[in-house]
């Protein structure tokens, strides 16, 4: 993907995306640019500051993004308690985005849970603004530190104000949508909040028209966005509702045997264009085998003319196959094909290929 793994927390990779490399320089020059009123807001005389305008810049936006991180692994290390599996917190133009699996079980634990989960990133900003805020005060004549600390503090305040309002997906529209859920089923509860949410996404839009603020406006964009992705994800379970991932899936046109040489692979895909090809070992007669890996035309177009006679094609697939088991309910093949690629694996228990689901295998399933 687009971003970079900076470091591990309990096994929770903090990334990087690339529309940081936008961002930092971005909020540094605004902040740059405004030192001056950002001081006098600050109680702090100019004089009083060492550091060069632009210094200040980057080192709050840095502190701006340290932030939004220790935010997003609030919600992300109290989820990982609570047995949910999370795979990133990814950092990004628009703030944090911690990926926490969805149980989607829809039950009051699970929504109590949920509720606690959303909390807990505004709670450790609420709280960090409130340290900063307290050390402000205590930094009195020392003009540096004053003005990081009320600014750190300032940020943390804003950060965890504006995620509690109730504008899903935003943390204070999903306590809302859990609340919600808890009184009126999952389904509905969900379609309620997402309503509530694009109505402060329209507010938003017109705000940031009116105040010329481009940022607010990408985030009522996302929050619009993000809102009807969710009603939907709720329509797509419910069609798929009593259906097993072997109802679902589709039988693979092809597949290669793990032993067969990349440049033997590569002709019998040449019409294969863009197709997730399942590469199996042990299949007889051309059925069953064990799933290794899935290999596309360009992955194989990327090994060396010299070495595709030499290189299996079980070497170069792609191992990082999302799989399920035929019995298992299809609702659970949406969260694999959101979050880890866009084709899930049907297997048994011995791992034996029985078919795989795509997005059009879903979209079928809408449509009949
Ligand atoms: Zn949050």
């Amino acid at each position: 993907m687009e971003s970079l793994t900076l470091f591990t927390v309990r096994g929770i990779p903090l990334r990087v995306h690339f529309t940081m490399l936008l961002a930092v320089p971005y909020f540094a020059l605004v902040i740059a640019a405004q030192l001056p009123a950002l001081a006098s807001a600050a109680g702090v005389d100019t004089s009083q500051l060492w550091l060069p305008p632009l210094a200040w810049g980057v080192l709050l936006a840095f502190g701006l993004f340290v932030s939004v991180a220790l935010h997003e692994f609030g919600h992300s290390l109290v989820a990982l308690r609570s047995g949910r599996k999370v795979h990133s917190v990814t950092l990004m133009l628009l703030g944090g985005v911690s990926h926490i699996d969805q149980l989607g079980e829809d039950s009051p634990g699970e929504q109590k849970r949920e509720a606690v989960i959303s909390a807990m990133g505004p709670l450790v900003s609420l709280v960090l603004a409130l340290i900063l805020y307290v050390l402000t005060s205590l930094a009195r004549g020392h003009g540096d530190l004053r003005f990081l600390c009320f600014y750190l503090a300032q940020i943390n305040l804003m950060i965890g104000l504006f995620n509690l309002l109730p504008a899903f997906p935003l943390d204070g529209g999903r306590i809302l949508r859990a609340l919600l859920a808890w009184r009126f089923g999952f389904d509905r509860g969900t379609k309620a909040a997402v309503t509530v949410g694009q109505c402060f996404a329209a507010g938003f839009i017109m705000f940031s028209i009116m105040s010329m603020n481009l940022i607010l406006m990408l985030i009522a964009i996302f929050i619009f966005a993000a809102g009807s992705a969710e009603a939907r994800l709720v329509e797509v379970r419910k069609a798929l509702s009593g259906l097993t991932a072997g109802d679902v899936m589709h039988q693979a046109k092809r597949r290669l045997d793990a032993g067969v040489p990349v440049s033997q692979a590569l002709e019998s895909l040449s019409s294969a264009d863009g197709e997730q090809v399942p590469v199996v070992q042990g299949a007889m007669y051309g059925k069953g085998g064990r799933i290794v890996g899935l290999v596309d035309l360009s992955r194989l177009e990327r090994i060396p003319q010299k070495q595709r006679d030499a290189i299996p094609v079980g070497l170069a697939a792609n191992h990082d196959v999302p799989t399920i088991r035929s019995g298992e309910p299809a609702g659970q093949v949406l969260e694999l094909l959101v979050n880890r690629g866009p084709v899930v694996a049907v297997v048994d228990e011995e791992g034996t290929l029985h078919g795989l689901i795509d997005q059009q295998d879903i979209q079928n399933h809408l449509a009949a």
